[in-house]
């Protein structure tokens, strides 16, 4: 049984008037909430709340079902993972070309993969949206390619100073050599 409009999530897309229309297509323009439970390290999500993300593009109808082509966008604020600087907030676009499966047009309908089907005439991009964002988003960024990071002994930023820890490493190294009775 279909489920009244309100209860739809919002990254749910009415469908049913390009199903069975090959060839059919229709602009497509969704600002959804960054998905429950979804994070990446280091990162910030800006933008409207619960409109975080953007996707946009355009539906066509296939004969095995809805492909999805255009582009998943959020604008994030991260932090170097080296030396845990600030980076300026930006723009990660993701392009997409995702076909959403038509169970009825299935050989195998338990082939399909669960987040990418038809169903009751709608589609949910919810899946499309964390895996798109999950790819997009690096989860590990750099403010420069050769940031020095931190120093993990002393913490200072390698990028702004240098400090003698390294030094210290090797004596110790050095020391625990002397101490080591070598007579069998
Ligand atoms: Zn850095
Ligand atoms: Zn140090």
């Amino acid at each position: 049984m279909p489920h009244p409009a309100h209860e739809l999530p919002p990254t749910t897309v009415d469908v049913s008037a390009l199903l069975d229309q090959a060839g059919a297509t229709r602009q497509v323009r969704l600002d959804v909430p960054v998905p429950a439970g979804f994070a990446v390290p280091l990162t910030d999500f800006r933008g409207e709340p619960d409109a975080e993300v953007r996707v946009e593009g355009v539906l066509e109808s296939l004969l095995e079902g809805i492909l999805l082509r255009g582009e998943v966008a959020v604008h994030v604020a991260q932090q170097c993972a080296l030396c845990l600087a600030d980076l300026a907030p930006r723009e990660v676009v993701a392009e997409v070309a995702e076909l959403f499966d038509d169970p009825a047009q299935a050989a195998d309908p338990t082939d399909l993969e669960p987040g990418y089907l038809i169903h009751d005439a709608q589609i949910d991009v919810d899946a499309l949206v964390r895996d798109a964002l999950a790819q997009a988003i690096p989860d590990a960024p750099r403010c420069r390619p050769d940031c020095a990071g931190l120093c993990p002994s002393c913490g200072i930023d390698r990028n702004a100073g240098d400090c003698t820890c390294d030094d210290q490493v090797a004596d110790a190294r050095w020391a625990a050599l002397a101490d080591l009775d070598i007579n069998p």
